[in-house]
């Protein structure tokens, strides 16, 4: 069976492995990301575990590598993310094609998800799927009639940067109030030691979402209201999605979402609420089938279709 190595390359952490054609992912490998080192460190431990599977199966026909946007998917150069400042114009598809002679594939992060849900899992029963991924930032992949729509400049379904409080909190991006200044992993942890700060509660500068879902699980005020904040306006930014494309099927899926099922369900509760009886009543929302290895399959997935199922670039 052929294989694909799959990159999904995170604000927090990379993930990656050998991914078969029938979805199965043969070996995984994860490390955190360290922005503070940039590209060149983490193209290092790329190559250098990349090369180690290439020894292990040599039935592996390319790699796929999904990344935040910006992008270039064409040129392969990560354009500007607002969660990989130190990466901003890295050529990394070069650095990567440099080491090995395999076609190499970059899309954006939520894109190569989307992807992989759909190829893998989705394609026999659904043609129009939005998936949203709620990690250290929110991002879209969007296929529509069973292809992957990636936008003029690979820039399409960048539903984090929805704009749902224009006065809100400052995002990575440069503007106020961007659904991913509200409502990803970062802005949760942000929040919630600022609400914590203002109400003169003392906290440990350490916490992270987990040590707020736990408060919220104990009924600590502040940490219910910051969670009951964040799925409304995540519910708000995934209805302006949702009635612009009226898809079939809406899957969520990103640390937050997986990892804290009480957030996946209040967006799910809430979600209804904002959009129209005709979106809502064939809307089937579900969580990423492959979890947060949903970037490395889809990356690997982009490869192993061939690209029959996706857009012509
Ligand atoms: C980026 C998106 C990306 C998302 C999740 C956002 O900040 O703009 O392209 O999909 O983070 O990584
Ligand atoms: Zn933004």
């Amino acid at each position: 069976m052929r294989l694909s190595i799959g990159i999904d390359i995170g604000g927090t952490k990379i993930a990656m492995g050998a991914v078969q054609e029938d979805g199965n992912i043969l070996r995984k490998h994860e490390f955190p990301t360290d922005v503070a080192r940039g590209p060149e460190y983490a193209t290092k431990q790329i190559i250098a575990y990349t090369t180690k599977l290439i020894e292990e199966f040599p039935n592996i026909i390319g790699i796929g590598i999904g990344c935040p946007g910006p992008l270039d998917s064409k040129k392969g150069i990560v354009r500007n993310p607002p969660n990989l400042k130190s990466w901003h114009g890295y050529p990394l598809v070069q650095n990567i094609d440099s080491a090995f002679h395999l076609p190499i594939r970059l899309l954006n992060d939520a894109d190569a998800a989307a992807f992989g849900e759909y190829y893998f899992t989705y394609r026999k029963t659904f043609k129009h799927v939005l998936f949203v991924t709620v990690s250290t930032g929110i991002g879209g992949g969007i296929i529509i009639n069973g292809s992957l729509y990636e936008g003029a400049l690979s820039g399409a379904g960048e539903l984090g940067h929805s704009v749902v409080a224009p006065n809100g909190p400052i995002c990575g991006c440069g503007k106020r109030g961007c659904l991913e200044a509200l409502a990803s992993g970062m802005a949760l942890q942000r929040i919630w030691m600022q609400q914590l700060a203002s109400a003169e509660i003392p906290f440990d500068p350490q916490w992270d979402t987990r040590d707020l879902f736990t408060q919220a699980e104990r009924n600590e005020p502040i940490a219910v209201e910051v969670i009951d904040q964040a799925t409304t306006n995540l519910s708000l930014g995934l209805s302006q999605a949702i009635q612009t494309l009226n898809p079939e099927l809406l899957i969520l899926g990103g640390g937050v979402i997986i990892g804290q099922p009480a957030f996946y369900e209040k967006v799910c509760e809430k979600l209804p609420h904002y959009l129209l009886d005709q979106h809502k009543q064939h809307l089937v929302i579900e969580k990423a089938s492959y979890g947060t290895m949903a970037g490395v399959i889809g990356a690997a997935a982009t490869i192993l279709s061939n690209d029959c199922e996706m857009e012509e670039t």
